[in-house]
């Protein structure tokens, strides 16, 4: 099963897709998680990618589109993936639906987790991040058991810097501007499926699960 989230930053992507790729026992790819383990490790993607993203912007496509196809064509993606953060604009989905196709294969889903950009900016400035692993939480919605420390590895958690009021304003800029045309584009396809993403994420993760299969 190949799945893609779509949804504005702040939507609960990365939430549902390590649910789905629990369940469903499909590797997680995070565009985003890469390019934060690149910076984390000084490596000249990591260089690049951190004066766009610490700026609310998108990483030109170039530096994208061989990443994920290199990634998907590993072999823990047999069975399928999540994709979470790609694609983010029309080349990138034209490039990855090239790729699939030289494969013989086809994406199966897109799901649109739908949150109104009121309760993006809020929801951002709860989220902190652990150092560590990368485990994403919520002061209010998903808490950790101690304050400030990661669940999964005992790391310390922040918030990130990209999640500040100023550059979420403008990821949401860039989101409508390049990324929200996508839906249209899997409308096409006859693959988009939206989900309310307001509500409880145990209850997202019902809606996707409905829409998935058990
Ligand atoms: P969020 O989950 O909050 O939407 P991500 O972790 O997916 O944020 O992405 C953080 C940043 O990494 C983005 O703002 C962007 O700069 C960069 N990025 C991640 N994925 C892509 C992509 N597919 N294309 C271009 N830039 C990307
Ligand atoms: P994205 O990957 O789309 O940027 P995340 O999954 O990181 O989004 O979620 C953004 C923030 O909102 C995180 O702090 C997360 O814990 C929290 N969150 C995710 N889903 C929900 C939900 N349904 N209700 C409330 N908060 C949520
Ligand atoms: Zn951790």
């Amino acid at each position: 099963m190949k799945i893609i989230m779509l949804g504005a930053p702040g939507a609960g992507k990365g939430t549902q897709a390590k649910k789905i790729a629990a369940k469903y026992e499909i590797p997680h790819i995070s565009t985003g998680d890469i390019f934060r383990a690149n910076i984390k490790n000084g490596t000249e993607l990591g260089k690049k990618a951190k004066t766009y993203m610490d700026q609310g912007l998108l990483v030109p496509d170039e530096l994208v589109v061989d990443l994920v196809v290199d990634r998907v064509n590993q072999d823990d993606c047999t069975k399928g993936y999540v994709l979470d953060g790609f694609p983010r604009t029309i080349p990138q989905a034209e490039a990855l639906d090239k790729a699939l196709e030289s494969m013989d294969q086809k994406m199966d889903y897109a799901i649109d987790i739908n949150v109104p950009d009121e309760n993006i900016v809020n929801r951002m400035s709860g989220r902190r991040a652990c150092v560590d692993c990368g485990a994403t939480y919520h002061i209010v919605h998903a808490p950790t058991k101690e304050e400030g420390i990661c669940d999964n590895c005992g790391g310390e958690l922040i918030l990130r810097d990209d999640d500040k009021p100023e550059t979420v304003q403008k990821r949401l800029a860039v989101y409508h501007e390049q990324t929200q045309p996508l839906i249209d584009y899997y409308t096409e396809k006859g693959i988009l499926k939206t989900v309310d993403g307001t509500v409880d994420l145990e209850d997202v993760f019902k809606a996707i699960t409905g829409i998935l299969g058990e």
